[in-house]
């Protein structure tokens, strides 16, 4: 029992939403979950949930957030020791999600795509995790998206990979042969380029053992992790290295911390910008081919940043339907008042797309290495999928953080700090606009496996209200693609992608009324505009979070 105030008692505020089971409560997911294959994980899914969704660990994420991270340059004499320290929440954080196999379970111990449903699972997970705390997915969604860069040099991948795969978190800073568990961060951006890779001006000299790197990177998330893929100008051009934060002989390699950034968001992991001085690294890949090595990790690492900010958009989500079933105003409950239950509706809905629509992809990931047809799935639908949802995460927090009213603004709660977190998935990993340049380079590359790929989806959903006029326009911009016409091409791509998965996974109504108010019905920008009856909101509503 809470102490009473002297001057008042305090009533009709919403109970914590707190010890929530993130699997059981959550249907739409469990429906993407089995649809694509994985409903034989549902126990160990609902078990995470559970673990996840627990008092505690909300805790830890808003301690992780509130105590950030630190760079310690030097040592007390003076000597360099770049390291940052986390408080001890992000480690446990780290430790949790590593235990779990965020950062490698889609891995075999060859190296090689583990057996479907793994991405299902993982990314069942990782949506779940992404709900609690954000930040420290950073480094686990890179260690596990290197792999596949390290492809390129099986030599270099076979001898880290038991270290990569362990279940084990070691924060300690040693060679990375010594520790139980690694992780591996990226390298790309540069003061002058961040898109614009080519731009980089970082060199790499060949030396007896390895390559020596001189230069800087302006982002470097993550910088206690093990080693690094960088991109840097070899004398056969631009090229892909893993940069070990030791020597082989067991010397700190020199890798110079400048600063940590001051972030917007994403504040429980730290990013920041460092120096090369002649830091040793292995080459990855042929000399020359350091875009086509390093993409095979990006286009991983792009798929994370949809399935987080789908995770984003589907706390709020239940973070507002759950004050507005207990807060009253009027003498009504918030969610019985006919405006706020459109608001609700609506962002249910768009969270059902979004659920469903990064599974079915997680899927395509799954069977690509055994289906051709899903392979160019995952090459065209992953960017404009990652434009999407990572693009409509930060408007879908803002409106649920309206739902709590003032509440949702301050930092006791947890929308404020979604709501500073949710642009950063749009940003890195590539921009919005080269989101679309990349599904247009897809289409040009092979018009014939565009259209294959729109072709399968609309046989499931070609009859559902607007999706026969929207893939007319899609197929007029195939025939023709333009680049001022590329966000609505990738746009209306990703929604028939959703209504495809939807098929599959979510009631009929539901993914009639998502085709009708997104393809057909003239809609404003905000939520709460759709036109959907009460028997439809309510379905939705008891799917998005069991009253
Ligand atoms: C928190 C955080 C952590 C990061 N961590 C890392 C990291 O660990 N490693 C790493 O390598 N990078 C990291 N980055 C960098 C990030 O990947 C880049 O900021 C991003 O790729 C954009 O590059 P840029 O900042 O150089 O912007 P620019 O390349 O200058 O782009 C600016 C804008 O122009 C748009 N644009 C670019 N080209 C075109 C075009 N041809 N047509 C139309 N529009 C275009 C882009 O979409 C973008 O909106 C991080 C960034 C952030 C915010």
């Amino acid at each position: 029992m809470t102490a009473a105030f002297e001057t008042h008692e305090v009533f009709n505020q919403s109970p914590p939403f707190e010890d929530v089971d993130l699997f059981g409560s959550d249907r739409p997911l469990q429906d993407a979950v089995a649809a694509n294959g994985a409903g034989g994980a549902s126990k160990s899914l609902a078990e995470f949930g559970q673990r996840w969704g627990a008092a505690s660990m909300l805790d830890a994420a808003r301690v992780a957030n509130e105590h950030t991270p630190e760079l310690k340059s030097f040592d007390a004499k003076g000597h360099r020791r770049d390291i940052v320290e986390f408080h001890p929440a992000y480690h446990q954080f780290m430790a949790e999600s590593m235990r779990a196999g965020l950062h490698g379970a889609t891995w075999g111990d060859d190296g090689q795509p583990a057996d479907a449903p793994a991405e299902v699972v993982r990314s069942a997970r990782f949506y779940m995790a992404a709900q609690v705390e954000q930040g420290h997915l950073c480094p686990i969604t890179m260690t596990r998206a290197s792999v596949g860069a390290l492809a390129a040099e099986p030599a270099v991948r076979d001898r880290l990979l038991p270290k990569i795969l362990s279940r084990h978190y070691d924060p300690s800073f040693r060679p990375w042969w010594e520790k139980s568990g690694i992780t591996l961060g990226m390298g790309m951006t540069e003061k002058q380029g961040g898109t614009d890779v080519r731009a980089n001006t970082t060199r790499a000299n060949p030396s007896e053992d390895g390559y020596g790197i001189t230069g800087h990177k302006w982002f470097l998330s993550a910088p206690m992790c093990d080693a690094f893929l960088v991109l840097a100008q070899a004398p056969g051009g631009l090229t892909c290295f893993l940069m070990p934060r030791f020597r082989p002989d067991g010397s700190t390699n020199a890798l110079r911390v400048q600063r940590l950034k001051d972030k917007l968001g994403n504040r429980s992991n730290a990013s920041s910008e460092v120096e090369f001085a002649d830091a040793f690294a292995w080459r990855v890949g042929e000399e020359g081919k350091g875009v086509r090595t390093i993409i095979q990790m990006v286009q991983l690492t792009r798929l994370d940043c949809a399935v987080s900010s789908a995770g984003f958009m589907r706390m709020a989500l239940a973070q507002a339907l759950h004050h507005c079933r207990h807060r009253s105003v009027f003498q009504r409950r918030l969610v019985d008042q006919p405006m706020m239950r459109a608001v609700l509706a609506d962002m249910a809905l768009e969270v059902e797309g979004a659920i469903a629509l990064v599974m079915r992809l997680c899927r395509s990931f799954d069977l690509a290495p055994t289906d051709s047809l899903e392979a160019e799935r995952a090459r065209l639908l992953t960017p404009a999928v990652k434009y999407w949802i990572c693009k409509r995460a930060p408007a879908f927090v803002y409106e649920a953080m309206e739902c709590l009213g003032g509440n949702g603004y301050v930092e006791d709660g947890m929308l404020a700090r979604l709501y500073r977190e949710a642009p950063v998935n749009a940003i890195w990993e590539g921009s919005g606009n080269v989101m679309g340049l990349d599904v247009l380079r897809a289409v040009a590359r092979s018009p014939q496996s565009a259209q294959a790929v729109l072709g399968a989806m609309l046989r499931k959903t070609g009859d559902l209200p607007g999706v026969a006029e929207t893939a007319r326009s899609i197929e007029r911009f195939f025939a023709k693609p333009a680049e001022s016409h590329a966000r609505r091409m990738v746009e209306a791509l990703a929604l028939i992608a959703a209504l495809e998965a939807m098929a599959d996974s979510a009631p009929p109504e539901v993914t009639e009324s998502f085709a009708r108010t997104r393809l057909v019905d003239s809609r404003s920008a905000n939520f709460g505009t759709a036109d959907l009856g009460e028997g439809e909101a309510a379905r939705l509503l008891e799917r998005a979070l069991p009253a």
